[in-house]
């Protein structure tokens, strides 16, 4: 049985073992592959593994052999699941794996702009302290989250968890979803529908996947109904946003600031209007990258392969 790896690098940069596959049969692994080289990589392989290489319907017309797709990640919008369906080639994902991580990355984001640590601690080391004439100094405003309201769209597993450490650090919550499971509310957190929690938060935390109904639901529109001064987060989906209307509303002080993982095109551009704002602090889609998170990827996928091998599918996307 062959199997080919077509990017392998973010999952296992090395830190990780590829021994489950290598249990299962002959693997080939690729740290990353580029489209022209993906027909002749797969070659006669039975089993290919992708994590963001495009798997289109040309490629399964020139690769027959392929009986098995596993996607190294939640979404699996880079394999065209009906040309698979349609030669009878298994798709499968990870429904999840990261929760606790994007949402424990979700809050370091929202305390990196509470508090700059990491620009607090290289002035320290740069010797702005050791000139300072008072005993303590600050370059940004500092900000308490205990009493302010955090809304968070998409209340599915990392909308709820980040809800558990909002709560934790005394902050009420105002979540909304397209489907509501009231045993979720309490005395700190209630459904809202999104205008209220557009006009209410303190914080904007955004949760939901990318569809038709979410793409740009941040927008000029959506943004002149929040508070003046609002801080928005994004760990979902960088097309939620609009990016041209966040860089105006950052530029004019609306939004007080924005931290987002994840951009409409990634790796960002360079012409991406929010390069350069001061106040929009973005880092290159890492919430899901913990080693815990990466070791429990690679063991569903070698599961999601064992179990497609002994004839029991799970995690089939294109049944
Ligand atoms: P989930 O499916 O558990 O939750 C998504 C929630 O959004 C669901 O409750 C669903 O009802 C809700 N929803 C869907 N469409 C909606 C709409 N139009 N309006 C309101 N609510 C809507 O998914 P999850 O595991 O919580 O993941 C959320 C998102 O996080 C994923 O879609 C993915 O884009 C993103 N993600 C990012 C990273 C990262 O590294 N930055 C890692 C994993 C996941």
């Amino acid at each position: 049985m062959k199997i080919v790896i077509l990017d392998g690098y973010t999952e296992n940069p090395g830190d990780l073992s590829w021994e489950g596959f290598e249990a299962l049969g002959n693997v080939t692994v690729y740290d990353r592959s580029n489209p022209s080289e993906v027909v002749e990589r797969i070659g006669s392989a039975e089993i290919v593994i992708t994590n963001k290489v495009t798997l289109d319907a040309s490629v399964f017309e020139a690769c027959p052999s392929i009986k098995y797709v596993g996607v190294l990640a939640t979404g699996f919008n880079v394999v065209d699941i009906s040309a698979a369906k349609h030669r009878g080639v298994i798709v499968t994902n990870i429904p999840t794996y990261g929760t606790a991580a994007v949402a424990q990355f979700t809050m370091a984001l929202l305390l990196e702009i509470c508090h700059h640590v990491g620009h607090h601690s290289n002035t320290v080391h740069a010797g702005a302290w050791t000139k300072c004439p008072d005993f303590c100094y600050w370059d940004y405003p500092l900000i308490e989250l205990a009493g302010k309201t955090m809304g968070i769209i998409g209340f599915g597993r990392i909308g709820q968890s980040v809800s558990a450490l909002a709560l934790a650090f005394g902050m009420n919550v105002l979540a909304y979803d397209a489907y509501q499971i009231p045993d979720l509310e309490n005395e700190h957190c209630r459904y809202v529908g999104l205008e209220v929690l557009l006009e209410k938060s303190d914080v904007i935390s955004l949760h939901t996947p990318l569809t038709v109904q979410t793409e740009g639901m941040i927008n000029a529109d959506s943004i002149a109904t929040m508070k003046d001064g609002v801080i928005i987060l994004n760990t979902s989906r960088g097309p939620l946003i609009n990016e041209a209307d966040l860089a105006q509303a950052l530029k004019s002080g609306k939004v007080f600031g924005a931290a987002l993982d994840v951009v409409s095109k990634e790796p960002i551009q360079s012409d991406n209007p929010l390069i350069g704002l001061e106040n929009c602090i973005i880092t290159p889609h890492i919430a899901w990258a913990p080693k815990e998170s990466r070791q429990r990827l690679m063991d569903i996928a070698t599961q999601n392969l064992k179990s497609f091998l002994q004839g029991t599918p799970v995690n089939v996307v294109n049944l």
